[in-house]
C-alpha cells in the first residue's frame, strides 16, 4: 500500500483509452517539455494555486491563520471571498485512491471503458503506480507515460495496465533534450521493449510547430513504429495553444522558444503510406 501524489481526477473523458473513462493525474515529471500545458503536475509537491487576474487585492489571505493545511503556503486557503487560492497535490494512499476510483465500476462497464493513469508522469512514482494497478484490477486500466524510465520498471508497469499510451515527442536526441530537457535514449529503449513485447499501444504524437512537425521526423516515427503488432494506432495532438493559460495561476513563466502561432504541419499520410492507422485528435 504505497502512498502518491495527484493532482486531479476528471471523470468521463473520452480521449485517453476506450469508452467513456476516469482519468487520474499523478503529479510530478522529470520533463521540461516547453509546450507542457499542466504546470501543476510538473513538481512532485502540493503547490499554491492562485488566480490573481480576478484578485481584488483585499489581502484576507495575507493576514496569519491556524489551520494546519494552510500552514506550509504562507497563505489562508479558506478566506478567500471570491475562492482564488486553492492548493493542488493530495496525497493518497494506493488502496484509498483504489476504493475510490472502484465506485465508477458500474458505469465504467456499461461504457466499456476503464480507468487511465496519466500525468505529470505516473512512472515517476513507481510504487504507487504499481500498487494501484493491481488493486484496480479487474478494470480496464490505461497507463499514458513519457517513457522515460527504467526498462526494469518499463517492463513491469506494462505486463500489468492492459493498455499504454506511449507519448513520442522527438526522435532526434539532441532537439529532444533541447525542448524536453531530457535524453530521448532510455524512452526509445522502452518503446522498443514495448514492441517486442507485444503489447497493445497507443503512440500519442503532440505536434509542435517547427520542433517536431516536419516530414523527416513525422517518417522517422513511422519508421520506428511500423511494425508493432501491438500497436492500434497513432495519435497526433497538434499543439493547444492554451497551453501556456495555467502557468501563472501556479507561479511560473510560459515561455516557449518555438514560435507557438506558427501553422502545425499535420503529415497523417506519412504513418499511412506505412500501413500504420493514424488519427487526429
Ligand atoms: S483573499 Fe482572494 S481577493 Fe483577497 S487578496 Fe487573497 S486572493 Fe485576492
Ligand atoms: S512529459 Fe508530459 S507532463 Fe511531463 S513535462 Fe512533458 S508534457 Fe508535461
Amino acid at each position: 500500500m504505497a502512498k502518491g501524489i495527484i493532482f486531479d481526477i476528471k471523470e468521463f473523458t473520452i480521449q485517453d483509452g476506450p469508452g467513456i473513462r476516469i482519468t487520474v493525474f499523478f503529479k510530478g515529471c522529470s520533463l521540461r517539455c516547453q509546450w507542457c500545458h499542466n504546470p501543476e503536475g510538473l513538481s512532485f509537491e502540493p503547490e499554491l494555486m492562485v488566480r490573481e487576474s480576478s484578485c481584488i487585492h483585499c489581502g484576507k489571505c495575507r493576514i496569519g491563520c491556524g489551520h494546519a493545511e494552510c500552514k506550509s503556503f504562507s497563505r489562508c486557503l479558506k478566506i478567500c471571498p471570491l475562492g482564488l487560492v486553492k492548493a493542488v497535490g493530495a496525497g493518497f494512499d494506493s488502496s484509498e485512491l483504489a476504493v475510490k476510483l472502484k465506485m465508477y465500476q458500474d458505469f465504467i462497464k456499461i461504457n466499456q471503458g476503464g480507468i487511465t493513469l496519466s500525468g505529470g508522469e505516473p512512472l515517476a512514482q513507481p510504487e504507487f503506480l504499481i500498487d494501484l494497478l493491481r488493486e484496480l484490477k479487474p478494470l480496464h486500466t490505461a497507463v499514458e507515460t513519457s517513457g522515460y524510465s527504467s526498462q526494469q520498471l518499463f517492463r513491469q508497469v506494462a505486463e500489468l495496465a492492459d493498455l499504454i499510451l506511449f507519448d513520442i515527442k522527438h526522435t532526434n536526441p539532441q532537439v529532444h533534450r533541447q525542448y524536453t530537457g531530457v535524453d530521448n535514449e532510455p524512452i526509445l529503449k522502452n518503446l522498443d521493449l514495448l514492441i517486442k513485447m507485444g503489447k497493445k499501444f497507443i503512440a500519442r504524437v503532440p505536434l509542435i510547430p517547427g520542433v517536431n512537425d516536419s516530414a523527416e521526423n513525422m517518417e522517422n516515427t513511422a519508421i520506428l513504429l511500423r511494425n508493432a503488432s501491438g500497436l492500434e494506432r497513432v495519435e497526433l495532438m497538434p499543439y493547444n495553444l492554451f497551453a501556456g493559460a495555467k502557468y501563472t495561476v501556479v507561479g511560473k513563466k510560459y515561455a516557449p522558444s518555438f514560435n507557438e502561432k506558427a501553422e502545425v504541419c499535420i503529415f497523417k499520410e506519412v504513418f499511412e503510406k506505412h500501413d500504420i492507422k493514424c488519427s487526429v485528435l
